[in-house]
């Protein structure tokens, strides 16, 4: 799925350099469920989002599926994005005036699928997070568990081969949570690759794998078959 090579990430403010990423070597299959851990300021989100195709490293390659992403055009990368890759959020990312069921809708919007063929998949993926019943309430009608599972939803609307995720669990509590990290491992029993950035222990051990950053540096932590 993923290769990265030497991949550095700087960031330059007030004359400082910042160095987020440090020479990452980084492979990871099909199918994995990776937990990405270390303290704040580590880098964790700089690595996601260069995963994502969102940001450019300073040097190195990142490849998906044996395509280099940064050597790509802008307009190729985000067709990539958009066919393969989901994000989930800690903050889930949903439009407030637009009900579940069109939140859903969102990225099949973008796709240009027929109308009718993004309500009919919104709807399937809603009653695949359980949340049939709740298909026109909109995100402040929901609490921050059902929010979560329509941002899921959502991310799967494109049957992405790869999610992406940002401390998914952080503004949840411990029963949401766990219920939230059940439906990842879900998508990963469907075929999926997983890469979640999470600050707690209990949700790492969902991953069959586990990567720590330390100012940049990764360091591997675990692997396990237990998936
Ligand atoms: P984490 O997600 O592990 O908390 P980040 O990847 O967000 O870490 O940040 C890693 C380092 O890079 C931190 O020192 C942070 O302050 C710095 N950083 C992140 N984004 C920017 C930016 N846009 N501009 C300058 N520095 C940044
Ligand atoms: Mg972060």
């Amino acid at each position: 799925m993923y290769q990265l090579q030497n991949v550095t990430k700087s960031y330059e403010r007030r004359g400082q350099t910042v160095t987020a990423l440090n020479s990452a070597n980084l492979d990871i299959a099909d199918e994995d469920f990776v937990a990405i851990v270390g303290p704040s300021g580590s880098g964790k989100t700089t690595l996601l989002s260069v995963l994502g195709g969102m940001l450019a490293p300073t040097s190195g390659i990142v490849s998906l599926d044996g395509e280099s992403l940064y050597d790509l055009s802008v307009e190729e990368r985000t067709a990539i994005r958009a066919q393969k890759i989901g994000f989930v959020f800690q903050t889930f990312n949903l439009i407030p005036w637009l009900t579940a069921c069109e939140n859903v809708q969102i990225p099949l919007l973008l796709a240009k699928k027929p109308a009718d063929e993004q309500r009919e998949r919104a709807l399937e993926m809603l009653e695949r997070v359980g949340l049939a019943d709740r298909i026109d309430h909109r995100p402040g009608e929901l609490s921050q568990g059902q929010q979560q599972r329509v941002a899921l939803a959502r991310t799967l609307a494109n049957d992405p081969q790869v999610i992406l995720a940002d401390e998914p669990t952080g503004n949840l509590d411990s029963e949401t949570r766990e219920r939230v990290l059940e439906y990842l491992t879900e998508f990963q029993h469907d075929g999926r690759t997983i890469v979640m950035v999470t600050h707690d222990e209990a949700a790492a051990a969902y991953a069959n794998r586990r990567i720590r950053l330390v100012e940049g540096v990764i360091q591997e932590i675990a692997v396990s078959n237990a998936a």
